[in-house]
Order: C-alpha cells, then structure tokens, then sequence
C-alpha cells in the first residue's frame, strides 16, 4: 500500500515570498505584510525585471502581491469559505 503525503497550509501561515536570483541563487525573503512591491535587484546586485516579458507581467506580479495580503485578511465568516494550499510533502533528501 502506497501513502501520498501532502502539506495543507492557509494563506494566514505563509512567512515570507522568497526570491532567488536566476544568477546567484540568493534569496531574498519578505514578509506578506512589508511586501509592497517586487525588488529591483538581488542582494549581490543582480538586476531583477519583473516586467521583462510578458506586457503585463509587472500587474501580474503586484496582482499576486496585493491578493495574497488582502486574502490573508480574516473574512472567512463573510464569505463563508476558507482558502488553503496544497503541497507535495518536502522530499526528506532534500
Ligand atoms: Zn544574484
């Protein structure tokens, strides 16, 4: 018999958006709440483009940035749901 494991968090648990540079695998980690905007560049100096690509690439990120603080607001008793993330559990190897 075969168990799959799985993480189930809500929005309210999550510590900080953690940023790795493509360059150096630096991260810069944030926290929801200080979270206003993507940053520039990484801690060694790499600069970061979020609206390289894609038209709207930058609105997408801030999109995600603003979402993700106002859902983490408590209103679940106005909305009658709650919203949790699923994920794999981390690998023990890792
Ligand atoms: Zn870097």
């Amino acid at each position: 018999m075969t168990f799959e494991r799985r993480v189930i968090m809500s929005l309210s648990e999550i510590k900080a958006m953690v940023f790795e540079c493509n360059s150096c695998k630096s991260r810069t980690a944030i926290m929801p709440e200080k979270l206003e905007t993507v940053p520039k560049e990484c801690p060694d100096g790499h600069i970061w483009q979020s609206k390289f690509g894609l038209e709207h690439t930058d609105y997408i990120f801030m999109a995600f940035i603003t979402s993700l603080k106002q859902l983490r607001a408590p209103r679940e008793e106005k909305t009658g749901f709650k919203v949790f993330l699923e994920f794999e559990e981390p690998s023990r190897q890792a």
